[in-house]
């Protein structure tokens, strides 16, 4: 191959834009012509390095993650949102008309805490790693759960029953776990190691 077409190629090779083939033809070349080398070594001083497969920061691998993050992240709304309603429905039909809140405090208050903490995730790209973004997602859990059990004893009185509450704080400890699990997930797949 002529030094002219080589050096050419060599741009494009830096760019990670040229063929296998046309990527060989440089790599022999180069071993071969000592004028087209010292070009090389030249050019590769000066450009930035640019891997061959798209790493797990590359705009379009990060796109592809995002959707399947925001998926992920829809369905677990979905599923405390349903917690939700189905511990509504459930307080509104008890025979004490509500008064108990046994519903309130087993369903509706740790997963409305869960369902607020997945917010956090929209935010994510103030987070440093994902370190960080797992302990702040638990944390979300908690605090927003806790004060749904403030508002839930100045709601209820002392009509508060300790079976339900327990079961509640266990759901709670559960959603806090699965949300800084998840969420380190989630920041690892968006690239935020
Ligand atoms: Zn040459």
């Amino acid at each position: 191959m002529k030094c002219e077409i080589v050096k050419d190629l060599m741009i494009l090779y830096l760019d990670n834009c040229c063929s296998d083939g046309s990527r060989l033809e440089v790599e022999e070349h180069i071993k071969e012509c000592e004028e087209c080398r010292a070009v090389f070594e030249e050019m590769k001083k000066n450009a930035p390095v640019i891997e061959k497969a798209p790493s797990p920061s590359h705009p379009r691998f990060k796109r592809i993650n995002e959707r399947k993050a925001s998926v992920l992240q829809s369905v677990l709304l979905f599923f405390s949102f349903a917690l939700t309603v189905a511990g509504t429905t459930f307080e509104a039909s008890t025979p004490s008309g509500g008064v108990n809140g046994i519903w309130a405090f087993t369903l509706i208050v740790p997963s409305v805490g869960f369902m607020l903490s997945l917010a956090n995730w929209y935010f994510v790209r103030i987070y440093n790693n994902k370190k960080t973004f797992a302990v702040c997602s638990v944390a979300a859990t908690f605090l927003i759960s806790a004060c749904g059990y403030i508002w839930a004893f100045v709601h209820y009185g002392s009509n508060v029953r300790i079976l339900p509450f327990i079961i509640g704080i266990a759901l709670m400890l559960l959603l806090s776990a699965l949300s800084g699990v998840l969420s380190n997930k989630y920041a690892a797949l968006i690239g935020k190691e």
